[in-house]
């Protein structure tokens, strides 16, 4: 439970360099609900200048992933994908996320294939409600984006009629969402994503992007 989580009172207390090695440059980017790293693994060289973190809840799924960034590490020693700039930990992010990430600190923010949570009384369970996205906007920098992406179609109209619904976020046009690769990315590199295409399911997408602050 909880109080078996380990997390710093604030943001500037987070230790980063025992994640990371080398600086204690803060994480820019958030893959929430991890799992077992592919989105990590697969990001990390395509963006070379961004700390990645995973937030996963499971134990032994954050132990996997650390042991398998690790192996990476010591495989790719000195080349120029060396894995150093992706790291996990074991956190709720439905309630220690503004403990990790300071106003404004994050550019990019993915949920991949979050837990349905199908049940009505269980919705308050869901990794998107009006009240954790005011969390994640606050973590997030203005211009910064929210990538989602489930197999669950009606997973996707609740992620997306929230996001829609709140005043700091904006549906990114199709345009830039095909375009973007990071959608790319994400669309086949989880654990998940692999499930669902090798079970012939559909994949639904939408991004948005954090607004200016109100004047
Ligand atoms: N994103 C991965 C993928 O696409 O392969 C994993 C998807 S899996 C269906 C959902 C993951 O979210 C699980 O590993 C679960 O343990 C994790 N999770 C659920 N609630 C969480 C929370 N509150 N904080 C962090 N991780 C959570």
């Amino acid at each position: 439970s909880d109080h078996e989580l380990i997390y710093p009172a604030k943001p500037e207390d987070m230790k980063w360099s025992m994640l990371y090695g080398g600086s204690n440059e803060a994480p820019t980017v958030a893959d929430v609900g991890c799992g077992f790293g592919g989105l990590l693994v697969s990001l990390s060289p395509a963006l070379p200048k961004e700390r990645i973190l995973g937030i996963e809840i499971r134990v032994q799924v954050t132990q996997y992933v650390l042991d398998r960034i690790h192996a990476l590490r010591k495989q790719n020693q000195g080349k120029e994908v060396d894995y150093t700039n992706i790291a996990c930990l074991r956190g709720n992010a439905m309630k220690f996320l503004p403990n990790f990430f300071g106003k404004g600190q994050l550019k990019k923010v993915f949920f991949c294939f979050p837990d349905p949570h199908f049940k009505l009384r269980k919705h308050k369970a869901r990794i998107i409600s009006p009240t954790l996205l005011s969390e994640y906007a606050y973590c997030l920098r203005p211009g910064g984006i929210v990538y989602t992406i489930t197999d669950v179609k009606d997973l996707h109209d609740w992620m997306r009629s929230h996001l829609e619904a709140h005043p700091l976020f904006e549906r990114l046009s199709s345009e830039e969402e095909e375009s973007d690769e990071c959608v790319k990315i994400m669309t086949t590199a989880t654990e998940e994503g692999k499930k669902v295409a090798r079970n012939g399911g559909s994949k639904y997408i939408a991004c948005f992007r954090r607004t200016e602050n109100p004047k």
